[in-house]
């Protein structure tokens, strides 16, 4: 049986994009954002190629996330990026070996009140000027405080995150990592301040450890760019089948609304994919679609199951023809560029009913 739609993991893309980040980053060693299902490509098996090829610590939004990990026996340290919400997390974090990262008071309490932390692994985040999570700089005394206070934890350094570094003209990113040097000196321990647009586009954020996510799945955080522009591999193709050709005179409307208008007599197809399997109902008329190696049109309102078509340009397609969403050759990035969003989003909305396929094992 043929799936109805298949995102095909390229588990060799993802190695070589890992690779792609130590040639930019040679010095620094690096935490994989593996959060939210790896991106929306798989968490286990994005996780166990990123092992594989040498990632030294896996990073986790959350407890539940962590544990799909150590149940599939991911072997890797493990952060938890916005470390333990309650006292049986704490406990369990602890337990497992997590790496906790640390952003508030009230999470040190929770750490502080339990025994079983005594060895607990941790960072400190900062907030350099993102102002999501992280202690304030003037903290930084207070918390070095608590490290003496406890000389059993595995401190594993400090954190911050930058909230502009996909604008390489905005001055935000150098303010951000002069206040963090700034509040850290004289300081001892390891930094971490790079996401994927960092690493990338600041060298003077390749510290300690860099925290790619995006670019590790071959996609660019920088606006006009592309991954491959920046030597990255896509590493996830959404494909999907032709289920109808039809011909309709001009004046026919296509679809939901009619939203789109036939200008001629013309070939329209319709695509087994809808936004049920994560292709987003606000992409307009015009966005592409791969059949046959060329470039096809949207016409008409994304469905739930389906989408429709213009073929005038591969008049030869049939039923049962491979149609690319998105993947090597048409970025998701420009796609999500379409729909008005950014490749993470277009990855995290894949939903279960795409059958994921992983090729390039080793
Ligand atoms: C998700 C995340 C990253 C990775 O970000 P990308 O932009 O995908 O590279 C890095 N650091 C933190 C704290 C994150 O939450």
């Amino acid at each position: 049986m043929i799936p109805r739609v298949t995102a095909t993991v390229d588990l060799g893309a993802i190695r070589h994009n890992l690779a792609r980040v130590r040639e930019l980053a040679p010095a620094s060693r690096v935490m994989a954002a593996v959060k939210a299902e790896a991106y929306g490509h798989g968490a286990v098996p994005v996780a166990r190629a990123l092992v594989d090829a040498g990632a030294d610590t896996l990073a986790v939004a959350c407890m539940e996330e962590a544990q799909a990990l150590l149940e599939a026996h991911v072997q890797a340290p493990i952060a938890l990026l916005e470390g333990v919400i309650s006292a049986d997390e704490a406990a369990l974090a602890a337990y497992e070996g997590l790496q906790v990262v640390v952003h508030d008071f009230w999470q040190i309490e929770l750490l502080e009140a339990m025994p079983a932390a005594s060895n607990i692994a941790l960072w400190f985040k900062l907030d350099s000027g993102m102002h999501r999570l992280g202690f304030p700089l003037d903290a930084v005394p207070a918390l070095q405080q608590v490290l003496r206070r406890h000389p059993a934890w595995r401190f594993q350094g400090w954190i911050t995150h930058l909230a502009r570094a996909d604008e390489t003209d905005s001055t935000a990113t150098q303010d951000q990592i002069a206040a963090f040097d700034a509040a850290l000196e004289a300081v001892p321990g390891p930094r971490s301040i790079a996401n994927s647009a960092g690493l990338i586009a600041w060298p003077q954020a390749r510290r300690d450890w860099v925290r790619p996510g995006l670019a590790l799945y071959g996609a660019s955080p920088l606006p006009g760019q592309t991954g491959a522009d920046l030597g990255f591999r896509p590493a996830l193709r959404l494909e999907s089948r032709l289920l109808a050709v039809r011909s309709y005179p001009a004046g026919s409307p296509i679809g939901y609304g009619a939203h789109y208008i036939c200008p001629q007599t013309m070939p329209i197809g319709v695509v087994a994919v809808g936004y049920a399997d994560g292709v987003h109902r606000c992409l307009p008329n015009g966005t592409p679609v791969i059949i046959r190696g060329r470039r096809v049109p949207l016409a008409g309102r994304v469905s739930m199951d389906m989408i429709s078509v213009d073929l005038r340009g591969v008049p030869e397609a049939r039923v049962g023809d491979p149609v690319l969403i998105w993947g090597e050759g048409l970025p998701a990035e420009e796609i999500a560029h379409c729909a008005g969003t950014l490749a993470y989003e277009l990855f995290c909305g894949l939903t279960n009913r795409v059958r994921f396929r992983y090729v390039g094992q080793r």
